[in-house]
């Protein structure tokens, strides 16, 4: 998936006060999302509340424009018609009075309502159902909804991923203290409060919505680099990595396997479990998904070997969608000892463990410049070792065990040893994914094969 940097469309005039400049200059206005689009109207103040055109309201429904006879206005959408009167808070529809909240006003051949008559005036006209969070000035109608929700990655680099149940296309705001995505178009709404992440870059992630709009607001103590990956569903923010890290071009200064030494850095093992979020994976009958299979036996992983004294992290540890090659990068910046895929997946039985099948080691370098595309292939005699450690122990166990050459991803893109572990189910059992007990004898035999190998890769050259 490639990237590219979301365009900083406000905050660029330094020394400008915004707070006064956005209430005097950004009229006040109304919302209304549809399936199918979103546009926004002005209100204004009539009558000590707020009102706005029956025109703006419904023509971009599909309206007919108003038409007038003595003081009764007529407006039709798909031969709906809605009757108004000047001077009256009543209108007719199938023969039907309802209350407007307020007297019709005519100014200039243009019929005023209030704001809250949209309510009435659309469920109605539109047979669907309505929701308007009357504070904010936004109007949903029908189950026009996108959601988001967020993974937080701790460490040296943190990082923050938003994936959304649409594409999304926020205008950013970059101040010191906090960075706001602004969606002037798009029907966001919030299924949680503020969220807090910790100390530094990356601190809490708040939603908020006000005059037609939402946004979410990352507090922190850095600059932040907002990514929007290629299908608009995915924004990732992390602050400028203070170190060379392995991106797309990375400068090859030393074999990465032993730079953890070198840094003086401790070892770790990064396991990441596949999927999640929108990105579910395989699915297993009704209810199982791979996502959710995967960061079950990765949570139990992570416990073996905290059991025995073998740092690891989770590169995911919640149900949140994280793109490929972001898991290649936050392995590759945060110097992982090991990394480590988990999946789940049909056909046959067993466990099947993978390397990269990169074959020559010299396509892996352009001059000086580590190529994305094969970046594991300096670690890959090192990922074999650990391949062969983790399908002996598991063979020990009593388990089937395929071990298989296979360009997946992200494996290419890792820079130290790295493999990946795919369960099957037992034959037709597919609860089998999630036995306990199954699961705690291939999670103990990985681990045995990452102690084993452990001391070996950080002394290879
Ligand atoms: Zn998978």
């Amino acid at each position: 998936m490639r990237w590219t940097k979301l365009l900083v469309m406000l905050g660029v005039a330094a020394g400008f006060c915004w707070p006064l400049a956005i209430s005097s200059a950004v009229p006040e206005q109304l919302t209304v999302y549809t399936a199918q689009t979103s546009y926004s109207l002005p209100v204004m103040e009539r009558q000590g509340k707020p009102y706005i055109s029956l025109a703006d309201l419904l023509s971009p429904l599909g309206a007919s424009a108003p038409t007038v006879k003595g003081k009764e206005w007529r407006v039709q959408i798909n031969k709906i018609e809605a009757r108004l009167t000047e001077g009256k808070d009543k209108a007719a529809i199938r023969g039907n009075q309802f209350d407007l909240d307020g007297k019709v006003l005519v100014e200039n051949q243009r019929v005023l309502v209030p704001m809250v008559a949209a309510l009435p005036l659309l469920t109605r006209m539109l047979n669907v159902s309505v929701n308007l969070h009357q504070p904010s000035r936004r109007l949903f109608v029908g189950n026009a909804l996108a959601h988001y929700s967020a993974g937080f990655i701790p460490g040296e680099t943190p990082s923050l991923t938003l994936n959304f149940s649409q594409p999304v296309h926020p205008e950013a705001d970059q101040q010191a203290g906090h960075t706001t995505l602004i969606f002037n178009k798009e029907p966001l709404v919030s299924d949680t409060g503020k969220q807090q992440f910790g100390e530094g870059a990356i601190q809490s992630l708040a939603f908020s919505e006000e005059n037609g709009k939402a946004s979410l607001t990352v507090t922190g103590n850095a600059h932040l680099n907002i990514l929007r990956s290629d299908d608009g569903k995915t924004i990732t923010l992390q602050p400028d990595t203070p170190v060379a890290s392995a991106s797309p071009a990375q400068e090859q200064s030393t074999p990465a396997a032993t730079d953890n030494q070198r840094h003086g850095q401790e070892f770790f093992v990064m396991i990441d479990p596949s999927h999640g979020g929108y990105d579910k994976g395989a699915n297993f009958g009704e209810k199982l998904l791979e996502k959710d299979v995967t960061l079950k036996l990765a949570r139990e992983l992570h416990k073996e070997l905290d059991d025995r004294g073998i740092p690891s992290r989770m590169l995911r540890d919640s149900d949140v969608d994280v793109p490929m090659e972001r898991r290649a990068e936050i392995t590759n910046e945060q110097r992982a000892g090991i990394y480590i895929a988990l999946h789940a997946g049909l056909p046959g039985h067993g466990v099947r463990v993978y390397t990269s099948l990169l074959t020559d080691p010299q396509q892996a370098t352009a001059g000086r410049f580590l190529l994305w595309e094969s970046a594991q292939a300096a670690a890959l005699d090192r990922s074999k070792a650990v391949g062969q450690a983790v399908t002996s122990e598991l063979r020990k166990k009593g388990m089937t065990v395929a071990a298989l050459g296979l360009p997946i991803r992200p494996l290419n893109n890792i820079i130290v040893p790295a493999i990946a572990v795919e369960l099957a189910p037992e034959g037709d059992d597919l609860q089998s994914l999630e036995s306990s007990k199954r699961n705690a004898g291939i999670v103990a035999a990985i681990a045995t094969g990452i102690a084993q190998v452990r001391g070996q890769i950080g002394a290879r050259p």
